[in-house]
Parts: C-alpha cells; sequence; structure tokens
C-alpha cells in the first residue's frame, strides 16, 4: 500500500506509481491507484486498477488522467477472495456520507460476523473480501460520526485480525495499523508532502525521507495541516510477524527499527555458529537465500560464491497455482553456474522451505552440474501452522514440514543434509522486537 498527500497542486499519480513500483514484491496479480483533488469538489475520486502488475496496468496516458494530490494505491495478492479485477483494490466506496477509497493489507478473523451484522441493516457487498466489509463498516459509522477519522476508529475497534489500512476521504489520507503490530505500515516525508507505505524501500523510491513507523493501534490522519495521531487503540502486547523479516519485506526496507538486510545476515550467521558444515562454498537461492548465505560465509569463514543466473523476467515461482507449473517454472527461473559449483562440496541456503518443490528442483540442478555435496541450511524453523493474519502460507497438507521429519524432508529433497535454523535464535535476528512466529510455534496471538 502507499499513499500520499501532496498540500499543493502535484499530482500524486506519479509518486504513488514509483511507490507501487518498490512495493511489487508484496503482489503481483492486480493493482490499482485512486486519487482526488483536495482543491477541487469533494467526492470526485478518479481510479484505475486491473490485473496485472504495475507496470502492465499503468502507462503514461493512465497515470496523466489520474488527476489529483492527494491518492492511494496497492498491490494485491489474494488471501481471501477470489484473484479478479472486481476484487483488485482500492476499493472506493461511495455511501450516504460521501465518498471514500480503502487499500488494505491483512486477513481480518471477524469478517464474517461483520459481514453478516452489516447485512442484516440492509448493506449490500458486491465482493467476498475482508476490505468491503471493513468499507462498509466505515461507511456505517461515518453517520454517527462528525469526523471520518471517528469512524475508522469505531471500526478499529471491532477488527479482529492483523492489517493495516490507507484510507483517502476526500480531503484526508488515513493510516491504521493493527494494535499488534502484525502488518507493517510507515511513514515519510517529501517537502511538504506525507507519505504511508507499507515498506520504506518505496520511501526511498520517491526520493521521500523514512520518518517513523506508525504505531501498532495508531490511526494516523494527514491533512493540509499535518500529521494527527491517535492512539486510543494501542496496547502492551505485540506481535510483529516474523515473515516480513524471513521473507516477505524487500532487503533494503528497515521495518520497526529492524533493517531486513541485517536480520537476513544475523539469521544466517546463527545458522553458521548452530550447523556448520565441511564444505567448500557457501551460496544462495536467488534472492531470498543471498542475505542469509553472506552471513552464514561470514559466520563460517568459508567462501561466499554464485552458484546460480536469475532470469528476472519469469515471475515468481511461488505463485503458479499447480505443482507441475510450478517445478517448470524453477528451472526456467533459475540456471546453475556449472563451473562454479562442479566438485564442488556446497551450503546452499534458502530462507524457507514450504512445500519442498523450490529446494528439491535447486539441488537437482547443482547435482547435475556436478557438485559433489549440498548441505541445505534454511534460515527460519520448519513451517508446522497456517497464517490466518494475511501472510500466503498454504494449508497443513501442503506444508512439507508437518508431514515429515527433518531427515525425512532431507531424503526427499535430495541433500546431504539440512538443517532449519532454531526457534530460540530468532532473537539474534531481530533483537527483542515482539514477534508473532505462530506459523513455527502454534502459539497465535489473536
Ligand atoms: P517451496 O518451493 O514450496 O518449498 O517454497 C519455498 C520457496 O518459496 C522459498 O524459496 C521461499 O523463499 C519462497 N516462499 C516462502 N514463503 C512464501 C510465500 N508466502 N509467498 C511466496 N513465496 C514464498
Amino acid at each position: 500500500m502507499f499513499g500520499i498527500f501532496n498540500p499543493g497542486q502535484e499530482a500524486a499519480a506519479p509518486s504513488i506509481y514509483y511507490g507501487l513500483c518498490a512495493l511489487q514484491h508484496r503482489g503481483q496479480e492486480s493493482c490499482g491507484i485512486a486519487v482526488c483533488d483536495t482543491h477541487g469538489p469533494r467526492g470526485n475520486i478518479c481510479q484505475h486498477k486491473d490485473m496485472g502488475l504495475v507496470g502492465e496496468v499503468f502507462h503514461p496516458g493512465t497515470l496523466d488522467a489520474l488527476k489529483g494530490n492527494l491518492g492511494i494505491g496497492h498491490v494485491r495478492y489474494s488471501t481471501t477472495g477470489a484473484s479478479t479485477v472486481e476484487n483488485a483494490q482500492p476499493l472506493v466506496l461511495n455511501y450516504l456520507k460521501g465518498t471514500l477509497a480503502l487499500a488494505h493489507n491483512g486477513n481480518i478473523l471477524n469478517a464474517s460476523e461483520i459481514r453478516q451484522q452489516l447485512s442484516e441493516c440492509g448493506a449490500i457487498f458486491r465482493s467476498t473480501t475482508d476490505s468491503e466489509v471493513i468499507a462498509c463498516h466505515i461507511a456505517r459509522e461515518r453517520t454517527r460520526t462528525l469526523r471520518v477519522e471517528d469512524a475508522i476508529y469505531r471500526t478499529a475497534q471491532v477488527l479482529k485480525g492483523g492489517y493495516a489500512l490507507v484510507i483517502m476521504s476526500p480531503r484526508k489520507l488515513i493510516g491504521v495499523r493493527d494494535p499488534l503490530g502484525l502488518k507493517p505500515l510507515c511513514l515519510g516525508k517529501r517537502d511538504d508532502s506525507y507519505i504511508l507505505a507499507s515498506e520504506s524501500c518505496a520511501l526511498t523510491a520517491v526520493d521521500a525521507t523514512y520518518v517513523r513507523d506508525i504505531m501498532p493501534g495508531e490511526i494516523v490522519t494527514i491533512t493540509k495541516d499535518g500529521v494527527h495521531s491517535d492512539c486510543r487503540l494501542s496496547q502492551e502486547k505485540r506481535a510483529h510477524c516474523i515473515f516480513e523479516y524471513i521473507y516477505f519485506a524487500r532487503l533494503d526496507s528497515v521495518m520497526d527499527g529492524v533493517s531486513i538486510y541485517d536480520a537476513r545476515v544475523r539469521a544466517g550467521m546463527a545458522l553458521a555458529a548452530s550447523f556448520p558444515a565441511d564444505a567448500d562454498l557457501v551460496v544462495g537461492v536467488p534472492d531470498s537465500g543471498m542475505a542469509a548465505a553472506a552471513g552464514y560465509s561470514k559466520a563460517s569463514g568459508l567462501p561466499f560464491a554464485l552458484a546460480f543466473h536469475k532470469n528476472s523476467y519469469v515471475g515468481r515461482t511461488f505463485i503458479k497455482p499447480t505443482q507441475k507449473e510450478r517445478e517448470s517454472a524453477v528451472h526456467m527461473k533459475l540456471a546453475v553456474l556449472q563451473n562454479v559449483v562442479k566438485d564442488k562440496r556446497i551450503v546452499l541456503i534458502d530462507d524457507s522451505i514450504v512445500r519442498g518443490t523450490t529446494i528439491a528442483g535447486l539441488i537437482e540442478m547443482l547435482k547435475k552440474a556436478g557438485a559433489k555435496q549440498v548441505h541445505v541450511r534454511i534460515s527460519s524453523p520448519p513451517f508446522l501452522y497456517p497464517c490466518y493474519y494475511g501472510t500466503d502460507v498454504p494449508s497443513n497438507d501442503q506444508l512439507i514440514a508437518s508431514s515429515h521429519t527433518t531427515d525425512e524432508i532431507c531424503d526427499r529433497i535430495g541433500a546431504d543434509s539440512l538443517h532449519y535454523m532454531k526457534i530460540e535464535d530468532f532473537h539474534l535476528m531481530t533483537g527483542d522486537l515482539p514477534l508473532c512466529k505462530a506459523c513455527f510455534d502454534n502459539r497465535y496471538p489473536i
């Protein structure tokens, strides 16, 4: 998610476009931008959204047509609701007291309950998404409140789950973060303009400076008068998603005070300390395992090398729907550098094993290219439990670690040894940051 308020006349859409490009790793199914002119008549929201990557959906013409100094944008990968253009965001809602546009990251646990209550009061839903439930709840509360941010506060009071929201009303840009801080959101500034973004890498992309992370439970309202913060929903208990640090966030982002790159390097160092290997080279799976491989090399003293060439023009293999498509996609995306790996004992690092498809394919490729041994080290513990807060971890029956021991997995993927990072080593990665690590330990914070 990305939102910007330019107090002057400067168009919001170009910055949103660049911001979304920097956030593309967070969702590749659909994307959209909604803008409005805070100097013009109230409620004229203009939007464009479609299926596809940011660079495919937006062109100079489409961006020029999006006139307005205030706007929000979104890239989507679906965790609830089908992957269709109707469910693409931002969601624009016209209601009795006005118009709003909403972008949402996360998953609402009590969405069906809220949907039911709203339906009983006459609300008609056009999609099955949590985002529409949130927008409709805000619209209903808006009839009882003076300001849109109060309606948002009353909605956030009833939402249970992991969420971050970026909302545009005709004169305001509003950001919300769930009280546990499961989902990320940060604030940036460029001249007089304020920006909200899921990750700090999107701020750098538009030449803005990082101001701070939105606090868990905070509602921040940005108007022509500046930034106002409401922390009534803040609580002591916090649980930042560990998966952002392991895999999801971009390497150059800083999230809740922790650099993603540093966290991954430290994870690799922890792996090397716990699970050394008798080997010649350390290599990483591009791109997800590279920083941890650098850390493993640093702590072990083994040389770091590039074992794969990545074809950047093929999409993420994980998002391909069938197992067969996923397998062939691994081979399309990565090619082995045979002269680097031939006759070598390799330590191969990746951030995670989900189904085991990626790593099995890579080991096969390395061995075919003449690698003598492949010792796999994974910079996260075994994935055992699903995520209910909006990270796309497949159901238990597809998680290889939930039905196989580490030795069995080692055998299945064809590795010479396999070790996962210890769950008690997370603090070496993220310091004393309070974490949600339910996908590893089954302890769900909600
Ligand atoms: P798999 O091949 O199913 O074992 O998936 C593991 C690969 O997918 C690793 O290289 C991870 O970096 C990547 N990965 C892990 N979790 C996710 C996720 N939620 N979305 C997309 N890719 C993921």
